[in-house]
């Protein structure tokens, strides 16, 4: 088998990993950067963003506005220390990007613009348009390719971890175009994998977001916490799931029912604003898991439109104008056009909430490091935890950069620590074992067992029973139906036995991964017996901070089910209160 052998190995090359790349390359010039990614750099999620990156730069905001929003807005599950440490240097690492070429929107006088944003009481959005993530992603790319340390595997798919006496030293992939395996050996790894939407059948998320990274690190022995909470964003198109951004609000779009009512004010979420203005009070900016289950409410009040994808809500975005739709929402008005037949500037637009981001992942601790020794993470697969029940819209991109960096400079300091190459016999024997699943996956004949089937009923069972609302049966119900699941997936074949561009083999390692991490949802979902942020419970209505202000910490265990164990919240200064969005933005 090839070996590539590297100092620090990236796995992800979207947002959280070009950051982190960039930062090692800056760090020492001397060590040897390689950045796994299974798709071309530019095709990675973060490239889909719509909205922007939150960060303080205006004189009536302060960190400690940006602090207060975003831990009421987890439900006080976020690490505060991890907090403080993202509110603070977000300002700094979103200059950066302006100092890279990031084409950040203005004001008429020049200064950066913001927006508003769900759940922030103040205007701290950074926004290029409604296409942030391309721009951000672009401006990371473009800056990665100036330092000849990063060396790029494009198109190879990340397998397994290698450990040996404790410490991760690499992994395996297989390069995509050729179906060959390779040990990458490295001193260090940092896991930049992306969230895992795919799960469900509604998500905004693309087609690659299917949680490799959070299986991978699961598998090597590290707990993937707090994955319970699913978040759900309020406003996809029906059909396809496409993301209408949270910026249709904060530019002042409105949600209706089929009255006609703006039916978040029956919610606890704020008096009326007057249409044409900007949406500076809560109502339609209420934080994202409070607008889903407004909607889940409604629908079951018969509230809602029929539609031939199910039912819907209006967004309402025609009072804003041609003129500012095309300046600030083109994408949006481009993608209503496209997938739905309707334009934004003459009719509402139906959306109904959709599975978005993964609030939980590889668990790390505030430096993004893992429990791991060599193993760091940063991005939406890691939870560090900013987002704690609920992930507040524009603290996603402003994560990757800050704690992308964060893992980058914590592998620098682990490897000058004296951090080296461990046995190269047990290494190697490492990757034949992972070479040899793969071979037996491919090869295997009487299978009976379809990809499509067994993803179909997981994408099902996690629709039903681990959606908006949940209740103690639906979850038993569905960790016993992917506990048979995972069984099943030991009995798939593969149609294609080809090594060229196996797609075929690709889909099923990515639906291993998918399995192991829905999993872990519904077992941490029917340990937790209360409701917080996102994770809502029919038979738990309350939030119960004297037994559940913790982390989760789901442990992999093979072919049984995870082990579910605890962790203390990190409080500083903010104790647990109640989230109030009644009173509207200052
Ligand atoms: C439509 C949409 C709009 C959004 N809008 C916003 C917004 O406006 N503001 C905000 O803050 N957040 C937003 N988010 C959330 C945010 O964009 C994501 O959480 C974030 O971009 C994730 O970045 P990442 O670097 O962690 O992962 P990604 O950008 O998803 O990159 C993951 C990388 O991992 C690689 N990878 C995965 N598995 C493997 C494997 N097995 N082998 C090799 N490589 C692998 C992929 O190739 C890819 O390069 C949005 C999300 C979506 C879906």
């Amino acid at each position: 088998m090839e070996t590539v052998r590297t100092d620090v190995a990236i796995v992800g090359a979207g947002g959280a990993g070009l950051r982190a790349a960039i930062a090692l390359a800056e760090a020492d010039p001397k060590l040897r950067i390689t950045l796994i990614s299974k798709v071309y750099p530019m095709r990675s999620h973060t490239c889909a963003a719509e909205g922007g990156a939150a960060g303080v730069i205006k004189p009536d905001d302060s960190l400690e506005h940006h602090f207060n929003d975003t831990v009421g807005g987890g439900d006080w599950l976020c690490d505060q220390d991890a907090v403080d440490y993202l509110v603070q240097e977000a300002p700094r690492e979103l200059i950066q990007l302006e100092h890279w070429g990031c084409p950040w929107s203005r004001e008429a006088d020049g200064s950066v613009a913001v927006r508003p944003f769900g759940g922030m009481k103040k205007q701290r959005t950074w926004f290029a348009a409604d296409k942030s993530g391309f721009h951000i992603l672009h401006t990371l790319f473009q800056t990665s390719l100036k330092y000849p340390s990063i060396e790029r595997l494009d198109e190879y798919y990340a397998t397994e971890l290698l450990v040996d006496e404790g410490r991760c030293q690499g992994l395996t992939a297989i390069e995509m175009r050729s179906g060959q395996m390779r040990q990458i050996r490295a001193r260090a790894v940092i896991m930049a994998g992306g969230g895992a939407g795919r799960m469900f059948p509604f998500t905004t998320n693309g087609a690659i977001k299917t949680g490799d990274g959070m299986a991978l690190a699961y598998r090597a022995g590290v707990p993937l916490k707090d994955m319970e909470f699913v978040q759900y964003h309020p406003t996809g198109l029906p059909s396809t799931g496409t993301l209408l951004t949270e910026a249709c609000r904060g530019e002042g779009g409105v949600l209706l029912n089929k009255h006609g009512r703006r039916f978040l004010q029956d919610y606890g979420m704020s008096p009326e604003t007057p249409l044409g203005k900007p949406v500076l009070k809560t109502m339609e900016l209420g934080p994202r898991d409070r607008v889903s289950q407004a909607f889940w409410h409604e629908q079951r009040k018969g509230n809602m439109i029929a539609t031939q994808w199910g039912d819907a809500m209006l967004l309402d975005m025609r009072h804003l104008g041609e003129k500012k739709i095309n300046e600030r929402l083109p994408l949006v008005r481009d993608m209503s056009i496209s997938y739905m037949g309707v334009d934004p500037v003459t009719d509402p637009v139906p959306v109904r909430p959709v599975v978005h981001y993964m609030m939980g992942g590889i668990h790390t601790d505030i430096r993004a490091a893992t429990p791991l020794a060599g193993l760091f993470a940063a991005g939406e697969c890691a939870c560090v935890s900013i987002n704690g029940a609920n992930r507040l819209g524009s603290n996603s991109l402003t994560e990757l950069l800050v704690f992308g960096r964060r893992a980058a400079l914590s592998a620098a300091e682990y490897l000058a620590s004296g951090a080296r190459q461990g046995d190269d016999a047990a290494l190697e024997s490492g990757a034949q074992g992972a070479q040899a699943k793969v071979r037996e996956l491919i090869q295997r004949t009487g299978g009976r067992e379809t990809l499509a089937g067994l993803r179909r009923e997981m994408m099902h069972t996690l629709e039903q029973n681990a959606g908006i609302y949940r209740s103690g049966d639906g979850l038993a119900e569905a960790c016993a139906k992917l506990a048979e699941l995972r069984r099943r997936y030991a009995a798939i074949e593969l149609h294609d036995k080809t090594n060229v561009y196996n797609t075929d083999l690709l889909q099923a390692l990515e639906l291993g991964s998918m399995l192991d991490c829905a999993e872990a949802v519904a077992v941490s979902a029917l340990e937790r017996k209360e409701s917080r942020g996102a994770h809502q419970r029919l038979d738990y209505v309350e939030r119960d901070d004297a037994r559940y202000l913790k982390h989760s910490l789901a442990h992999y265990q093979g072919e049984a089910a995870p082990r579910v164990d605890y962790l203390d919240v990190v409080i500083t200064r903010s104790q647990p209160g109640v989230r109030d969005y009644s009173g509207g933005h200052e």
